[in-house]
């Protein structure tokens, strides 16, 4: 029988660091990770801490290959990496791709760069799965499986951040994260990436008040997200990359706040599943 399920799991949904704490059991504290299953297939967008708990699931539900694709290489987004088991498994293929960005660093030495010594025990040659490493440039269009479409944009981020729009049986979903607006000028990259999108999943780091001290730092807000949500047609926008201050309280109340201009918006917490 087919499987034309498509689903989004949330494994780490904060930014910069991960928290614990009573103040943040709700949403969470793991950093970014996004799981999208497309029928039989798997494919995380970002190895934050979140990864280490969807490896444990991914093993559970004996999962042989997994795509891997990075929106850039600040820490918060591949720390998980190493302690992704997938990766130690000879059974299974783990492909991890990266888009160039400022410099013309391959996605091979990225993870040769960060795992190794001084900065972690082992290298990559201890790699027991089957890994491929994929290059690509902001603007490319992805066909990881014969069945679905990635298209990829370049964000406003320091050092460089890929944005993603993936389309998979008449559904879109768009991955605009770590990424900051220009005031008054909605990003053509983001609306074009975002275009009748059923769920958008936002940078929404600052709030309007924190903004201006933040200029440069490469994040955004939540009304911003949903300017961008409007203008583009999409149904859905996932409030996500949360500071590392929002307490429980505090994103309770971004979300209302947010709701209460476009009902579509929702703050994205650790281990939430959508099916679209
Ligand atoms: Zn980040
Ligand atoms: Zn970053």
């Amino acid at each position: 029988m087919k499987n034309d399920s498509f689903e989004l799991k949330f494994w780490g949904v904060r930014g910069s660091i991960p928290v614990s704490g009573p103040d943040f059991e709700r949403y969470g504290g793991n950093t970014s990770c996004i799981e999208l299953r497309h029928g039989d297939r798997h494919i995380i967008f970002d190895a934050g801490t979140g990864l280490r708990e969807a490896a444990t699931a991914l093993a559970k539900d004996g999962v042989r290959n997994v795509d891997i694709f990075f929106t850039h290489s600040h820490y918060d987004h591949i720390i998980g990496l190493p302690f992704f088991k997938a990766i130690y498994d000879p059974n299974v293929s783990v492909d991890l791709w990266s888009g160039h960005l400022t410099d013309k660093t391959t996605t091979r030495e990225l993870i040769s760069q960060f795992m190794r010594p001084p900065w972690f025990p082992v290298e990559p040659d201890i790699c027991r799965a089957t890994m491929g490493f994929r290059d690509f440039s902001a603007g490319e269009t992805l066909k990881p499986h014969p069945d679905i479409v990635i298209h990829t944009a370049r964000l406003n981020h320091p050092g460089g951040c890929i944005g993603y729009r993936v389309e998979w049986a008449g559904r879109v979903i768009a991955l605009v994260y770590d990424t900051e607006h220009v005031e008054g000028q909605l990003d053509e990259n983001a609306l074009s990436l975002m275009a009748g999108a059923d769920l958008v999943v936002y940078d929404t780091t600052y709030t309007e008040a924190e903004m201006p001290k933040h200029l440069g730092f490469g994040h955004s807000t939540w009304q911003e997200g949903i300017k961008l949500a409007k203008k583009a047609g999409a149904k859905r926008i996932a409030l996500f990359h949360h500071a590392q201050w929002r307490t429980d309280k505090d994103l309770d109340e971004m979300q209302r706040e947010a709701q209460a201009s476009f009902p579509g918006a929702f703050a994205a917490f650790d281990r939430q599943v959508l099916v679209l």
